[in-house]
Formats: structure tokens, C-alpha cells, sequence
């Protein structure tokens, strides 16, 4: 039977993640007894992580204290809960649904959540008392560490057990377990049973850390009544740390922090050989600033684990997750998951050479694809088949994908091995393996070795995580484990989450340190709103409420709250308390204060507290220069004299000194102290022409006008330095597209061109929302105007994207023309349609570069294959993006002929030349290459 089936033991994530599984399928079959707003919504409430925390919260309490699906939903309408009722309801089909079988018959497993074994146990101890007499027999004697951080049924089911001896350890000021069903506030009453047949021993003597040692901790959680501390011990509030005491550092930002941090830990590492492994940085909570804090200390070449993250979202393990989950068919082939893959260390492309790659896919097609550049991208990978220069990334792809697929058709494929398949066959762009290239820099120092470290352990996690599951669900299917691993959003498996190398520092959450000890310990993101968060947390469901309504019983609704908000003060405080007293010999505190942040109430208490005791002002406190090469190079190369400093000066003598210095770190291997390798120093590696002087040059109409406005941005745009299409060019080319098929097919209409235009958007706009909407209403709007145009037009239209080419001294130019349109008196005219917002004046117009190319196209006989005339009767811009209800139109009158034929030619040699000079102008403000621009503060070279 079912009942009989092995159980197994469902880890956190696991139960997160069955939970919402059921709640999917509840979603899919809409089920009726979720009331209306947590499941008829887009999208649906019931679908978020959150919602299913929540309810996996409530499960796990309400279990925790003996109640049944029954009693929940009863406590639903007694109480006036609007959610127990539906909850109950989930519950019950959450029961039934552990003794499913995993995946196939061979895993006939039972699922059991941590709450279910002890309630489980405790009934089946209760019903067998001939068994529950035999296990006290046995077992005479039993110890219960961290007797505080039991929760209601854990109690009950120790009662069961006594014997003879019972000895329980507490300690009522760490108890940090409420979030998972701990009890704090009934253990006296819990201790009280024991204490009437037992004796109560106080332990006062703090054996974790030396006696003499300073310790905050009793200071915070006493409120300060009487701290004992050893004054000589404390450093000061922005003073480095010596070998032991307590500082407390309020920093301008959180990177500022992450860098204080980083220097204590580097300096206690170089000055006093503090192993890494002795050092930690706790917070309250997971998050962003983790992140910033591992980036710190990863430019500070600190080796760094990191507990926070789960392993979808570690960066490393997230595009062979990816490739999996293709190559199941758990994901298809899009734009973003392609990109995402040909951008990953094995796809080895970067976004300059994508954007290369898919413009070669394009200009490869023939007249009758249709395909989008995306799609001939996923053609390209799923097929294997592309003949452009450069596909070499779509290759290793394609060829990973199906490596991935073979071994999935092997019937006893697991998750592991299509996990293997994927990292054994991986290889970078240089073809070599994957492992070893990561191996190999993990051999070398620097921060790239470390990044490989971390990197090879990460993915040691994921196989060990992979192999576990393959232990606990032998005959499951490959997808079981990636659909798994992939949703899972904190990280569970804590017998892999250990870190694989001994000596690195740890950053992780005050429960995940719980029990632990370093030399010194960082406490950082002591923020006013994050520690203390008195934020409830089972706020929609009431997993609080429920536990203050089982303890108080029929207490109004506003007395239960303000229960649990007590409850979560409380815990907070003892969280606190478990932070500090994790340090053996130092502390660090930190936070942050400017505009939108403030330190925490408890931040303030322990600044001021140290301020009376040392004298010390805590102020904003500077971060001190990096215990770094990096660092110290630079502060050498800033002591460099510049030339003109006189021989003998103070100037030139400190100049001498820091370059004697550079030179010893140089020849002692520190490669940046080496001026050869400086940023700037290097002579200019050509300085030939572009474009040999016997080479014609090529010019499109628009270039000439980018050219003009300012060299440099053009030389680096065309070398690669643009973003990739953005919406308004793809919505630009659309809008032309349409326009000619109305040339084309006189049939059209104005509503069957907006229908169909309609209909493509999706393919046109990647957003979503009211945003995508907007871009639609605009986008019809310019058909409209264009066809309000398109039938007043007095001209006969002789060309629709015209094309052309013609010679001009070295320039080749070549483009096409919007519409080529003949005049009454045969005179040839150009129309430029533009679906921009700025619309130039009518003085300006007259000088545009764009049009007078167009114009001398004609000139030079560019259209002879349409029409004879060689005669401009002018060009005009129209423009249909304005705000006006009809296009604003800009003219330019016919060019005189020799002039731009000159000007053109004059801006071929430039294009053609060794120099290009930035010119300051009205679109620098939105220029993409600022950056780079040496007469921008933001682009300005170190070496001038
Ligand atoms: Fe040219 Fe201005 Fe861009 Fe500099 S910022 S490259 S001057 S357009």
C-alpha cells in the first residue's frame, strides 16, 4: 500500500516546490475552492513563490500543533480567516497527494514534509505503547541540544520518549527558530513539566569564546543594564582592528561597506595571519547586497563561499541548467534563451560578434525566407547547419544540443548524466575543453583564478545535488531533477551547500550561523527597516495568527497581531544577539546612512554604547585605500612626477621612489606595476589608413551625415560599438515595410494596412503591457499619417526602395531611396519617410547630408534603370513620428551639383584616413560611444 512505501524526507525547497506543482495544477483545473481573487487574476495570486511560502508555512504550523485539514478549515469559520477554509482544502489534497509515486514504479517513495515525520511518530508511539515502552528501555538516556528552538509536536513527541535521564541544553536568548515552527514563548511552560522531577543547572561561564573578550552580545540582548566589558578591549568606532575588540562603521553606501569590510578582513589576513576560514560576514537576510559584498572581496582577492545563493541562480550554473532544460523541451528555442546560450562560456560568442552572426543570417537568405533573424538563429542551432563566416558559436551550440539529446534517448538516463554530458563535452571558443580551461586557471592566482575556483565549485555542487537526488529517487527521469533544481530559490541541499575549499571566508544568513564560530565576524546591513524586519511574514495566510489563535484561543483579531508583532520583536533582538556572539575575537558592525537609508535602532544603541566607552565619535567613516596591488600600483603610478618636474625637487624625488617601488613589484611578478602593461602607454599599434589609398571607400547616405557631425563616433560605431536594434529601428523598418506593400498593392487600404500591421506585432515588439499597447497606438497612428500622405502626393511615384549606386571620386556610395517620384516636369524627386520624434528646422534641412547624397545619386545617373532624367526637382523628409495629426514635412531644395560632389569626396578621405577627431555637438548627450570619447569626462583617458 501507499502507507507502506519507503518515505522520504522532503527538504524545504522540495516541499516549496511540490506545493506549487499542486498549485499549478490547481490553476490549470481551476479549482473551485480558492476564492475568486487569489486564482482568477492574470496571473493568478495562488501561482507566485510567495503564495506558496506562505501556505507552506501555514501547513507546516498548523501541523506543528496537532490540528487537522478538518480543524483548520472549522478555525476558518469560527474566526472569520477568509483563506484557512481554501487552505484546508489544499492541505487535505497535499496529504494525499505525498503518497503518489515519484516518477515510476521503482521510486514508489512517500513523500513526508519535516512537521508530518514527528506528527506521524508521534501518533504511531501513541497507538503502540508496547513500542513507545520499548524505545524508553532503550534508550535511558536523552540529550536535546538548542531545546529552544523546538517547535509544539517536537515537545509532545519528547514527552513520549523520556526515560530515566533527560538532560535539555537551552539557551532562551538564541532561540531564532520561530520561522519554522519554533515555540520560544511556551518554553518556560515546557520547562516547568521537566523542572517538577528535574533540576535546573545555569550555566554562566561563556566557554565559546576567551573570558576576556569583549562581548557585545550580552550588551545587546541585556538592553544594557549591566555590561561587563573590558574597556582596554574596544578600538574604537572607525579605528582599523587590532588583534581583538569591536568597531562599528557607519559607511555612505553599501559598496563603501562591502569595502570596509574587505580591508579588515585582508588586513587581519596579511597582519596577522588570520586564516580566511576564521572570518565571516553575517546579515539578516539574503540579497542584493551579498552580491556587492562577494564582488568586494573578490577584487580584493579574498577568497569568498557564499551559503545565500541557490544554484538556478548562481551565473555559472544557470546556462548549463539552461542548455538542459532545452534540450528536454522544458524550454524552446527563443530569441533570449539562443542569445542567452551563444553568450554563456561555452556558446563563446560575445555581443558584438551576435550581432554579426545574426546580420550574416539575414544577408544569407534568399528572396523567399521570410524568417526573422531570431529564428534563423534557432533554425541554425537546432538544425547544425549554417555556411556564414563566424557560426562557429552556433556550431558548439548545436552541437551540445544534440550530444544532450542522444543521451536522453538512453532509457536509464538520470539528471546527472545529461548534466555530465553537457560539462564533459563543453568547450570554449578556442576549443578547448571546458573543465580544463576552468581547471587550469583555477591552478593560477589572481581574481580570475578565483572566479574559476568558485566556478569548478559551484558546479561540484550541482553534481553532488544531482547525485543525491539519483541516491533518494534511483529510477527518475532526467526532468525530475532539472524541473527541480531550476525552481528552486534558496539553496536546501545543506550537505552539498558546503563549500568545497577549506580556506575561504563565508557570507551567509544569521540562522545559517547559527552554531558556528569565526575569529572575526562582520555584521553587516544593520539598516532601519532590514534588521529589525517586523514585517509579518505569513501576512495574506496568518501563519502567525494561526499559532497566537491556537495558544490564546478566541482573543480578538487586533490582540493576536499585536502578539505576533511582539513575538517578532523579539526574535529579532535574539537574532541579533546570535550574530554578534558568533565572533571569537573581533567584530565589525556596519551600516549605511544617506538620503533614503538609515542605520538601525540597534545599530545606535551599540555605536553609542562605544562611543561612551572609547570616546569615539562614530561619524560617517572613510574606507581606507585596498589592501591591494591593484590598489597600491595605483597610488605609485599617482606619485609618477609628470615631466616637467625639476631635477631635485620633492616632487621628482617622490617621484623617484614611487618608480623604484613599481619597478620592485614588477620584478617581483606583479604584472600591473609593469608600465608596459599600463592602460595608454603602449605606442599606437598602426598608424595606416583604414582604407588603402588605391581602395575606393564605401559611403551610405546616412554615414555622411554621422561623419560630419562627429568622426569618432562614426569610426566607433562602425567598428562595433552600437547596442543591437532597438524597438524604435525595428518599428522604423516595419513602418517602411508597410508603406511600400500599399505601393505595391493598390488594393490595400488604410484599415486593412492597420489590421495587418495588427496582427505582426507581436514579431515587431518584444514588450509586454500597457508599454506594448502605447508602441501599437503610435505605430498605427504612422500608417494613418502615411496614408493621408501617400494620397495627397501631386507626384507619380516611379520607385519604391529604390536602390542605387554610384562613384564620386573614392567614394562608392550606395542606399536606396524611400519613393523616387517624377515631377510634372520630369524632374526626379526623393522622399525620405522617418518615424523619429526630432524633427530637424527648415534651415537645416537644406544642408542635410543624407538628402543632398540621395540628390547627386540622381545626378550621377544612379536610377537610369528606371528613369533617363539625370534633373533633381529636390528631396523632402517626411516625417510621420511628430505630434501634429498630418507629417511634418522638411524640403531641400535641388543641390548644386559640383559643390556636394566635392563635399562627398572630402568625406571619403576622412572615412578613408588613419584619424578620427571627436567634435563636440548637439547629440552628444545621447551618444552611445561617450564612454570612449576622450573630450567627455566620462570617456577622458588616465594617461593624457
Ligand atoms: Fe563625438 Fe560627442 Fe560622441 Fe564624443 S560624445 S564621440 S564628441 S558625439
Amino acid at each position: 500500500t501507499p502507507e507502506d512505501a519507503e518515505p522520504i524526507l522532503m527538504s524545504g525547497p522540495e516541499q516549496d516546490y511540490f506545493i506549487r506543482q499542486l498549485l499549478e495544477g490547481d490553476i490549470e483545473m481551476g479549482a473551485s475552492y480558492w476564492p475568486a481573487e487569489l486564482i482568477a487574476t492574470t496571473p493568478a495570486a495562488i501561482s507566485t513563490r510567495g503564495f506558496a511560502r506562505e501556505l507552506r508555512d501555514l501547513i507546516l504550523r498548523a501541523a506543528e500543533r496537532n490540528l487537522s485539514p478538518h480543524q483548520l478549515s472549522e478555525m476558518s469559520k469560527e474566526h472569520g480567516e477568509k483563506y484557512w477554509q481554501a487552505s484546508a482544502h489544499f492541505w487535505e489534497s497535499y496529504l494525499q497527494a505525498l503518497y503518489l509515486q515519484e516518477g515510476s514504479a521503482g521510486d514508489a517513495k512517500r513523500k513526508i514534509d519535516p512537521s508530518q515525520i514527528v506528527i506521524e511518530a508521534l501518533h504511531h508511539l501513541r497507538n503502540n505503547p508496547q513500542l513507545a515502552a520499548q524505545l524508553r528501555a532503550r534508550f535511558t538516556t536523552i540529550l536535546v541540544d538548542e531545546f529552544q528552538e523546538s517547535d509544539p509536536a517536537q515537545r509532545k513527541l519528547l514527552r513520549e520518549l523520556v526515560g530515566a535521564d533527560l538532560i535539555l541544553a537551552v539557551d532562551r536568548q538564541s532561540a531564532v527558530g520561530r520561522f519554522r515552527g519554533a515555540d520560544p514563548d511556551a518554553l518556560e511552560t515546557e520547562l516547568d513539566h521537566f523542572r517538577q522531577t528535574g533540576r535546573e543547572i545555569a550555566l554562566n561561564e561563556c566557554f565559546r569564546s576567551a573570558p576576556s573578550i569583549f562581548n557585545i552580545g550580552s550588551l545587546v540582548a541585556s538592553h544594557f543594564p549591566d555590561p561587563r566589558i573590558a574597556k582596554d578591549r574596544i578600538c574604537g568606532v572607525v579605528e582599523p582592528l587590532e588583534d581583538q575588540g569591536a568597531i562599528a562603521a557607519i559607511l555612505r553606501s553599501q559598496s563603501e561597506e562591502a569595502q570596509l569590510i574587505a580591508y579588515q578582513f585582508r588586513r587581519a589576513h596579511l597582519m596577522q595571519n588570520t586564516p580566511w576560514s576564521q572570518m565571516a560576514v553575517v546579515f539578516r537576510a539574503p540579497g542584493a547586497q551579498a552580491a556587492a559584498l562577494r564582488r568586494a572581496f573578490i577584487q580584493s582577492g579574498i577568497p569568498v563561499a557564499s551559503e545565500v545563493d541557490a544554484l538556478s541562480s548562481n551565473s555559472t550554473i544557470a546556462p548549463f541548467l539552461l542548455m538542459a532544460e532545452v534540450a528536454l523541451g522544458l524550454k524552446d528555442l527563443s530569441a533570449p534563451i539562443c542569445e542567452t546560450l551563444l553568450l554563456s562560456e561555452f556558446g563563446g560568442a560575445d555581443t558584438i560578434s551576435l550581432r554579426r552572426l545574426k546580420k550574416a543570417l539575414l544577408a544569407s537568405r534568399d528572396e523567399t525566407d521570410r524568417r526573422s533573424g531570431a529564428q534563423m538563429l534557432a533554425d541554425a542551432i537546432e538544425s547544425g547547419e549554417v555556411e556564414i563566416a563566424g557560426a562557429q558559436p552556433v556550431l558548439r551550440i548545436s552541437n551540445l544540443l544534440n550530444r544532450s539529446k542522444k543521451v536522453l534517448r538512453r532509457r536509464s538516463a538520470q539528471g546527472e548524466d545529461l548534466l555530465w554530458e553537457i560539462w564533459n563535452s563543453a568547450e570554449t571558443n578556442t576549443g578547448e575543453k571546458l573543465s580544463e580551461s576552468w581547471r587550469r586557471q583555477a591552478l593560477r592566482a589572481g581574481a580570475r583564478g578565483a572566479a574559476a575556483d568558485r566556478d569548478l565549485d559551484a558546479m561540484m555542487q550541482l553534481f553532488e545535488s544531482a547525485r543525491r537526488f539519483a541516491d533518494r529517487f534511483p529510477f527518475s527521469k532526467p526532468e525530475s531533477f532539472i524541473r527541480q533544481i531550476s525552481q528552486e530559490s534558496i539553496l536546501g541541499d545543506v550537505i552539498t551547500a558546503k563549500g568545497q575549499r577549506p580556506d575561504v571566508v563565508e557570507i551567509l544568513t544569521v540562522h545559517a550561523a547559527k552554531g558556528r564560530e569565526w575569529e572575526i565576524v562582520a555584521v553587516a546591513g544593520l539598516q532601519d527597516g532590514a534588521w529589525p524586519n517586523l514585517r509579518q511574514r505569513g501576512s495574506l495566510l496568518g501563519s502567525e495568527r494561526l499559532v497566537e489563535r491556537v495558544r490564546h484561543g478566541a482573543a480578538p483579531l487586533k490582540e493576536l497581531d499585536a502578539l505576533a508583532a511582539s513575538g517578532l520583536i523579539e526574535d529579532e533582538r535574539r537574532l541579533l544577539y546570535v550574530a554578534v556572539t558568533r565572533a571569537k575575537s573581533s567584530l565589525i558592525l556596519t551600516c549605511v546612512k544617506r538620503d533614503d537609508q538609515e542605520p538601525s535602532i540597534y545599530f545606535e544603541e551599540i555605536s553609542d554604547f562605544l562611543q561612551e566607552i572609547s570616546g569615539v565619535n562614530p561619524t560617517l567613516t572613510q574606507v581606507p585605500r585596498p589592501l591591494t596591488a591593484n590598489a597600491l600600483v595605483a597610488t605609485l603610478r599617482a606619485e609618477l612626477a609628470p615631466a616637467e618636474a625639476s631635477a631635485g625637487s620633492e616632487m621628482d624625488q617622490k617621484s623617484a621612489l614611487a618608480a623604484a617601488l613599481l619597478r620592485k613589484l614588477a620584478d617581483e611578478g606583479i604584472e600591473i606595476a609593469d608600465p608596459s602593461a599600463w592602460y595608454g602607454a603602449l605606442s599606437v599599434s598602426s598608424t595606416a589608413p583604414i582604407v588603402p589609398p588605391d581602395q575606393s571607400v564605401s559611403v551610405s547616405p546616412s554615414s555622411g551625415e554621422s561623419f560630419s557631425e562627429c568622426g569618432l563616433k562614426w569610426f566607433l560605431e562602425k567598428s562595433g560599438g552600437t547596442d543591437g536594434d532597438s524597438t524604435a529601428q525595428v518599428l522604423g523598418s516595419a513602418i517602411h515595410a508597410f508603406s511600400a506593400l500599399m505601393e505595391s498593392d493598390k488594393s490595400l487600404t488604410e484599415e486593412i494596412l492597420v489590421e495587418k500591421l495588427t496582427s505582426a506585432w507581436n514579431l515587431i515588439s518584444p514588450e509586454r503591457g500597457w508599454v506594448r499597447a502605447a508602441q501599437l497606438e503610435g505605430a498605427v497612428e504612422m500608417i494613418r499619417k502615411f496614408v493621408t500622405y501617400h494620397l495627397s502626393s501631386p507626384r507619380e511615384v516611379v520607385g519604391i526602395e529604390a536602390p542605387f549606386t554610384v562613384e564620386v571620386g573614392r567614394a562608392r556610395i550606395r542606399g536606396s531611396v524611400d519613393r523616387l517620384e517624377v515631377t510634372r516636369e520630369g524632374d526626379l524627386y526623393v522622399i525620405d519617410f522617418k518615424t523619429g520624434s526630432a524633427i530637424p528646422s527648415a534651415l537645416k534641412a537644406q544642408t542635410n547630408k543624407q538628402m543632398q547624397a540621395y540628390q547627386l545619386a540622381i545626378a550621377e545617373g544612379g536610377f537610369s534603370q528606371i528613369v533617363e532624367s539625370r534633373n533633381s526637382a529636390g528631396a523632402e523628409l517626411v516625417f510621420l513620428g511628430s505630434d501634429t495629426n498630418k507629417p511634418s514635412i522638411r524640403s531641400q531644395a535641388p543641390i548644386d551639383v559640383a559643390q556636394i560632389r566635392a563635399e562627398i569626396a572630402e568625406i571619403a578621405e576622412g572615412m578613408s584616413g588613419s584619424d578620427f577627431f571627436a567634435k563636440i555637438n548637439k547629440n552628444c548627450s545621447r551618444c552611445g560611444v561617450r564612454a570612449s570619447c576622450p573630450i567627455q569626462s566620462d570617456g577622458r583617458t588616465v594617461m593624457e
